[in-house]
């Protein structure tokens, strides 16, 4: 038994330990309760009564260290594991990690630059509601119940109310009922533009949606004219597109002006020479305008003999399309970064 306990406490000083595999074999061997030194504490019974104290003591000393050498190695085994995942030491040297925020989307960028150019010349900035009454929406502007303009303009009802058709509610086909929550509540002179989302019942295509943008901008004072609409018009195609770019009146008809008129720009497509864009005419139409219909002012409360004034309209997309030759509506609202990146720093 002696010679066996010698034989193990050699083992045991030589085992090599540098894994946790084999810092587990070492304890299956010599510490578990199915290994050698259990087995031979059992072996002790058959052991003479003379000698079972001597043998006693020297396997109590090789279970002590069987244990103590498990000890040690565990911690150290521990110890390596521990520095093996902490973070590696940061190299200062290292170029940054790029900042990938968002870019502007484009259509946010051209309502911006057309607020900024005419904030300069003394508009503010107006907001109304996109659900709207009828009366807001059409009956104001002078579209009566049954007025063929209003074909031009289908919406979306959202509720029909007991009160008669004024009252029903809808959502909104341009900004203009902005125009005249604004007159209502404010004496003259009022010069302020209203950008903002509006509504029509139409076939999504690369032509048309059913979910746009407008900012029309209207001005009220006693004298005003239609040199200033023309004015104020030439001011900002200048500021908005490419230096000599023309522009001119076409005259056309909308209810709640008069006289009316659509605003054309040479095509900044193909400089005026005819394109797909501008079916070949070399201009495009940017806006609507006129002289705000004396029953409109009004409808408001204002006397269209003491004050007269002007108000247009133009379609985001629109401006946005010819400033960045975009050819389809639709890709606006499908958040396709390949489209979206494009505007990266404009
Ligand atoms: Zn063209």
């Amino acid at each position: 038994m002696l010679d066996k306990v010698k034989e193990l406490d050699q083992e045991i000083k030589q085992f090599d330990i540098n894994t946790p595999e084999q810092l587990e074999l070492f304890r299956m061997k010599f510490i578990s309760r199915k290994g050698v030194i259990t087995e031979l504490f059992e072996g002790l019974k058959s052991v003479p009564q003379a000698d079972r104290r001597t043998v006693g003591q020297e396997l109590n000393g090789l279970k002590n260290l069987a244990q103590e050498r498990f000890e040690t190695f565990s911690q150290l085994i521990d110890e390596q594991r521990t520095t093996a995942n902490s973070a590696p030491p940061v190299d200062l040297t290292l170029p940054t990690i790029p900042n990938l925020t968002g870019t502007q989307h484009p259509l946010s960028l051209v309502r911006q630059r057309i607020i900024q150019i005419f904030e300069r010349i003394g508009f503010n900035v107006a907001d109304g509601p996109e659900i709207e009454s009828d009366w807001y929406n059409f009956g104001a502007l002078n579209f009566p119940d049954n007025h063929p303009a209003r074909d031009m303009q289908d919406t979306f009802f959202v509720e029909k109310t007991s009160e008669g058709a004024s009252s029903d509610m809808l959502l909104r086909t341009h900004t203009s009922n902005v125009q005249i929550r604004l007159m209502e509540r404010q004496k003259p002179p009022i010069r302020s533009i209203m950008p903002g989302r509006v509504y029509r019942n139409e076939t999504i295509s690369a032509r048309a949606h059913c979910m746009f943008h407008q900012v029309e901008g209207i001005y009220i004072d006693r004298n005003v004219g239609f040199k200033d609409l023309k004015d104020t018009l030439y001011h900002f195609v200048k500021e908005m597109f490419e230096p000599g770019t023309q522009i001119r009146f076409r005259p056309s008809y909308f209810p709640f002006t008069e006289p009316s008129a659509e605003i054309d720009i040479s095509c900044q497509i193909c400089g005026g020479k005819g394109c797909n864009i501008c079916k070949h005419s070399g201009w495009v139409e940017i806006a609507g305008s006129g002289m705000v219909d004396p029953q409109v002012i009004a409808n408001c409360g204002i006397d269209p003999e003491e004050y007269t004034g002007f108000a247009f309209g133009m379609g985001i997309e629109r401006i946005t399309q010819l400033k960045y030759v975009v050819n389809d509506l639709r890709l606006y609202t499908e958040n396709d970064v390949r489209f979206l990146r494009q505007f990266e720093g404009l």
